[in-house]
């Protein structure tokens, strides 16, 4: 899927637009001077459509995935300033247009030395009436420009998304599970960098993504952004894959490590319990966390133990739930 924002056709600041083109009115022939000036208020009009189109290209939120609806909460903070914008904006075109339909009537009853400045005064009003609009368009420019930069995670895949405190392995596993290598992304919901792999078998297609600064921590703590991420995380189809650290380095107890566990399976989807970093196991830890959460999966991640098996398990699930996802339908 693409990121509908990306098909956004973004229009140039209301500024830039009076500088550039309307104070700049071409000279495009006309046998006359109505007719020329006739001429240069059709194609005032016609250059309208920058933001015309801006409007009509711009994504219905109501209609986006809600992951997508999630991410325009989060980057333009209010959905209804959003919407109330993109009207503004609509409606500043249709009296633009409005106005040049009228001046096309004047000019063309006018006396020739008349309809330079009838012309004028057209672009006048039009002026007026896109500078009223100016931080609209400025700030919905910002939004789309923002939006249209998250591409990595794709919300029609099938996502497995490891969750686990940090520096029990979320990435390293990201990076042994995937096809390729991994791409390195920023999101608004967080201050780290997430990474998104893909897993490729032909026949099978998902992402698999970490999540740094989102499901790591108690739930408590977090502020409204956060919490918006984890809305965005939960509406992604697929499964949870919570990794364990249980070796000898770990920086987190069992008992933190189980109560974001807890928290993590609150939300709501399947949640595959992990122990990852066996290599290296601390015996106590160990055995702390495996009678509390009967881990099906012990792995390293590091050297890769376990890993297929791992995968297999999860691909097998996400077929089943794909295939029941087709069948409902
Ligand atoms: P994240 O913060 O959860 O993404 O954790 P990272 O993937 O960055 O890993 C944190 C540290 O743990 C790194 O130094 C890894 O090399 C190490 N690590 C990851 N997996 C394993 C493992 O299976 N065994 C051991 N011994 N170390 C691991």
């Amino acid at each position: 899927m693409l990121n509908p924002f990306e098909k956004v056709k973004i229009p140039p600041e209301v500024e830039d637009f009076i500088k550039s083109y309307l104070n700049k009115i071409p000279s495009i022939g006309g046998n006359t001077p109505k007719d020329r000036e006739l001429r240069r208020v059709k194609s005032l009009e016609d250059s309208l459509s920058r933001y015309s189109e801006f409007v009509s290209t711009f994504p219905k939120v109501d209609e986006l995935h809600p992951f997508y609806q999630e991410m325009v909460r989060i980057v333009a903070g209010d959905v209804d300033k959003l919407k109330m914008c993109l009207s503004a904006i609509n409606r500043a075109v249709i009296l633009s247009r409005k106005v040049t339909r009228q001046y096309m009537g004047l000019i063309r009853k006018s006396q020739d030395e008349e309809a330079n400045k009838l012309m004028r005064q057209c672009v006048g009003r039009i002026n007026s009436i896109l500078r009223k609009r100016s931080e609209c368009v400025s700030w919905t420019i910002q939004v789309a420009k923002s939006l249209r930069r998250f591409k990595a995670i794709d919300p029609s895949l099938p996502t497995i998304v490891i969750a686990g405190a940090p520096n029990v392995g979320k990435s390293t596993l990201v990076g042994k599970i995937s096809s390729a290598k991994p791409e390195v992304a920023s999101y608004p919901f967080t201050t780290k960098e997430i990474h998104v792999g893909h897993i490729d078998l032909g026949f099978f297609k998902a992402q698999v993504i970490d999540t740094p600064g989102i499901l790591d921590r108690p739930m408590a703590k977090r502020n409204k952004i956060e919490l918006q991420a984890i809305n965005a995380i939960k509406n992604l189809d697929g499964i949870i894959l919570f990794i364990f650290d249980v070796s000898k380095t770990s920086l987190y107890s069992a008992k933190e490590q189980l109560d974001l566990y807890e928290e993590v399976r609150e939300l709501g989807k399947r949640v595959i319990p992990v122990l990852n970093k066996i290599d290296d196991k601390d015996e106590k830890l160990y055995e702390e966390i495996k009678t509390k959460v009967n881990p099906e999966f012990e792995i390293s991640a590091e050297k890769g133990d376990g890993i297929n098996e791992l995968l297999n398990y999860v691909i097998s699930l996400m077929k089943h739930e794909i295939g029941n996802k087709v069948l409902d339908k």
